[in-house]
Formats: C-alpha cells, structure tokens, sequence
C-alpha cells in the first residue's frame, strides 16, 4: 500500500485503516475549526491513536513530483513535500480540502447592483432577499449553513412565501450536522463554548463511553456524548456525539432540541439496550457546571464571557451515571482536561471547516 499520505482534510482514517501512512497538515490549532472542543479534542486523539500524525499550525507551500528514478525506484513518481513551517513529507497522494468560496463572480452581481460579502457570499435578509427588492439568493451563494438540506429549505420558504401566498422563513437555529468520519460526528445546537458565552448557567453532561458491542472486537477506542443543558429552564442547548451512526441518532434527537425537550425529559426516557444511543438518557448528573449568576445578575443581561476566567475552571465530578463502559467493558481512556476555550472563532457552519 501507498506510504505517506498527507491529506489536508479531516476523513483520513480509512486511508490509515487501509494501512496508508497518513499525515494531516491542519491551518488551525486542531482539527475541525467551530465544532464542540471535546469532539474536536476526541477526534484528534482517535486518529492519533490510529498512527495518523496530525500537524497544526501548518499549511502546505509546495508540492514536486518526482519525476524520475530516484534511490533505486523507491520514491519515483512519489510528490516532495514542502509544509510552510519547514516541514518535509514524501507522499504518493496528496489530498488538498481548503473549504468553498461562493461561485458569484461570474453571474453579473455588480451590473444589477446585488450586494455582497466576505468570498463574494450574496447578502441576503431572513427572507432570503438581497438588497434588490426582486432578487432573491438561496443555497451555498450566499455562505450562511452550506448544507444540502438547508438549501432545499431556503428554496421552498422563498417559493412559498414569493409565488404561494404562504410567507415563513427558514429557522436556522437548530440546524443539525454531521461528519461522516469514522466514527462519526453529529452535532445540534450549541457548542459548550458558545452556551456558556450566551447563558448565565450552563451544565455540561460528558460521557466517554465504549458501545457494548466493542468488548467483542476488543476495541478500545473511546467515544463520546455531550449534552450541553441551560440550567435556568433545563432546556438542551446542545449534544455532540463522537460515536458509530452518530449521523442518524442526532438526526432524531435534533428534533427534541427544536421542540424544547429538557435534560428532565432525557432522563425520563426509557433506555434502548445495548445501544449507544442509551448514553443520551442514561446521564443522571451533569459532569461541569458554569455558573456566572449572582445577586446583580439574577435578572439581568448575562455579563460578557470571559474566556480567561473560563480557562481556570476545574471540572466538577464525572457523570457517575450508568453507561455501556459500566455495563460490561472497560474503558482505559482517561478524561482529557478540556481544551483552553476560545482559542479560534466559530465560524457560521461547522461543515465549513471540513
Ligand atoms: C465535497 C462536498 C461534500 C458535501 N457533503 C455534504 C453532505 O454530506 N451533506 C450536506 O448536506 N451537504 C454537503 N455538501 C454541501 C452541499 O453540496 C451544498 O450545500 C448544496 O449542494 C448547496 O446547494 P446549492 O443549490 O446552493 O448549490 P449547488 O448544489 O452547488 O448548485 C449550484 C448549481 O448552479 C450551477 N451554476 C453555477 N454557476 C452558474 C451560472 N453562472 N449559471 C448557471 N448555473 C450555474 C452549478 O453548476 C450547480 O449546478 C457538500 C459539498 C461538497 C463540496
């Protein structure tokens, strides 16, 4: 099989369990930029422990294909390397995934006077309408949640609300993602970093776990489930998994969170058995609370996050809840103390960072 393989993108665990060598050159300082620190933290570990070698800070400057016989045949044909770091790989394959830009140069937006934005993104209201009252944009062009499903969506508000009497517009705040790595990723809502940012008291419920199913294959690789809760009305801001067919489980549970559904009602739920899903309800105790509220904020505006003090907090105690590390395997992954929060932005959709 090919040796040395970087790949800048975020899918290069089948190519190392095709037992390619893989290297990852990331911009940033982890992997996927805006999602949840812990699945950011949880990702990185799983390709580390897969052999995949992970470089931040870096970015590629120069690509060479050999192009002879060089050292007895071993690299002929092979592509030199250059990292703007320094750094030097050898690889058969090189893999490039720097993310999308708007197509919008092309389509005469400056003759029609439409505005737009940052990468040529169209602007755009909450109605889809640019600044031109008859021209309206949908979709990827104008770089809000560049998601299939929300294109569709913004296709059908605008054909409802222009030509069928019908008028709604698109919510966008419980848009659900995913990452189709292995495991996959599947998040909803908010990151813990972005709740405890816009509420005053937030728990955090954290489970890294091992499926049941994984004693047998003698897989040890942690997974992990994060409810992120308000701890005023209970409501639940977020989840994130890093888990098998986590695509599927946050699909459905994205419409508990858009529907309101509390940490109570979680708890009240049966448990499906063996299955990884049964973590979400078998959470019994949150993991971390931040808590900003005192006698002057009670009722007020929540005062401004302060990403300083936040990198100070302890975590509490672990969720002692039962979990399918406790129904049988054991687990030797120890708990990572959480990222120092606020190291990058959050930019608009998590997919933009693949
Ligand atoms: C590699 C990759 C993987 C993705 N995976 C997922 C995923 O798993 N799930 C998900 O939900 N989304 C995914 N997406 C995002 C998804 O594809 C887009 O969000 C979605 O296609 C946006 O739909 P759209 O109609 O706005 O744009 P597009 O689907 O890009 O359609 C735009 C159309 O306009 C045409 N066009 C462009 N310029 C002109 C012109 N001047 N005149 C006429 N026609 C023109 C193009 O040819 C194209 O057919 C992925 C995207 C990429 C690139």
């Amino acid at each position: 099989m090919a040796r040395g393989i970087p790949c800048y993108g975020i899918t290069p665990r089948g190519q190392a369990a095709l037992r390619s060598d893989v290297t990852v050159v990331c911009r940033g300082s982890n992997v996927l930029r805006g999602f949840d620190e812990d699945v950011r933290q949880a990702v990185a570990g799983s390709y580390t422990n897969r052999g995949i070698k992970l470089m931040f800070g870096d970015s590629i400057r120069r690509l060479e294909r050999r192009d002879g016989d060089v050292g007895g045949g071993d690299h002929a044909g092979r592509i030199d390397v250059t990292t703007e770091q320094g750094g030097r790989l050898v690889a058969d394959q090189v893999l490039l995934a720097f993310g999308r830009t708007p197509n919008t140069t092309s389509l005469g937006l400056d003759r029609a006077g439409v505005k737009t934005g940052a990468n040529g993104a169209i602007i755009v209201d909450a109605n889809s309408r640019t600044n031109i009252p008859n021209i309206y944009a949908v979709g990827d062009v104008s770089n809000q949640f560049n998601l299939t499903p929300v294109a569709i969506r913004e296709g059908h508000a605008f054909a409802d609300s222009v030509f069928g009497k019908k008028a709604w517009q698109v919510d966008y705040s419980n848009v659900p993602t995913a990452v189709f790595s292995s495991p996959e990723i599947g998040t909803v809502g908010l990151t813990e970093l972005e709740a405890r940012a816009r509420y005053l008291a937030v728990d955090v419920y954290k489970v890294r776990f091992r499926p049941l199913k994984a004693a047998v294959t003698g897989d040890c690789e942690a997974r992990l489930l994060k409810v992120v809760v308000d701890c005023e009305s209970d409501r639940i801001l977020g989840i994130h998994i890093f888990a098998e067919e986590a695509s599927e489980m946050i699909q459905v549970l994205a419409i508990a969170v858009g529907s309101g559904a509390t940490m109570k009602d979680f708890m009240s739920a049966m448990a499906v058995h063996p299955t990884i899903g049964e973590e979400v309800v078998a959470m019994q105790t949150p993991t971390v609370r931040y808590d900003r509220r005192d006698a002057s904020h009670r009722s007020s505006q929540a005062p401004p996050f302060d990403a300083a003090a936040a990198c100070s907090e302890e975590p509490a105690k672990k969720t002692p809840g039962p979990s399918s590390s406790s129904l049988g395997c054991v687990c030797t992954h120890k708990e990572p103390r959480p990222l120092c929060p606020h190291k990058e932005p959050r930019p608009l959709c998590p997919q933009q960072a693949t």
